[in-house]
């Protein structure tokens, strides 16, 4: 799959020291996007599965889907995520839709099931906010997908930073 970029022992990405992956390919366009360089779906270079696998092993963090917009490939990344999660390690992912309405996307309801926290919602350039954890706008939510359902979204609450 076309990965622009993987960056072990990001900080800004959810708790912890984590090995973010940024996945090619956006259409939310964004005002005020910090990546529009992202949202080419053919940017980036294709690495095998076998590959990420071999990054995330190599530093031994827990894991983030960002981009881009990972959702867009929810479908493809599903093996990836799946030999991850068998590994022990969590993923948090990253989308500019909002959860629940993601969930109508191929293979997103599966790979949302292994994955711990959902950063959802567009950026918003109005609301904007440097001082939130994780997130860029205030609209964004951080939704604990292990107590969420699309009927009764809970948010996560850090333990500590
Ligand atoms: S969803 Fe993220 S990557 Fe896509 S346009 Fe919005 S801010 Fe940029």
């Amino acid at each position: 799959m076309k990965i622009l970029d993987i960056i072990p022992g990001t900080s800004v990405d959810g708790p912890g020291l984590r090995t973010a992956i940024y996945v090619a390919g956006c259409r939310h366009e964004c005002r005020g996007c910090h990546n529009p360089q992202s949202w080419d779906f053919d940017a980036g270079r294709e690495m095998s599965l076998d590959e990420i696998i071999a990054e995330v092993e190599l530093h031994g963090f827990d894991v983030t889907l960002t981009g881009g917009d990972p959702l867009y490939r929810a479908q493809e990344l599903l093996p990836l995520v799946r030999e991850i999660t068998r590994r022990g390690y969590t993923v948090w992912c990253y989308t500019g839709f909002t959860y629940p309405a993601v969930l109508s996307l191929p293979g997103a309801e599966e790979l949302l099931s292994m994955c711990e926290v959902l950063v959802d919602g567009p950026f918003i350039e109005e609301e904007r906010d440097i001082s939130l954890h994780f997130r860029g706008s205030a609209n964004q939510r951080l939704i604990d997908l292990t107590r969420s359902n699309p009927e009764q979204i809970i948010l996560w609450q850090p333990e500590e930073f």
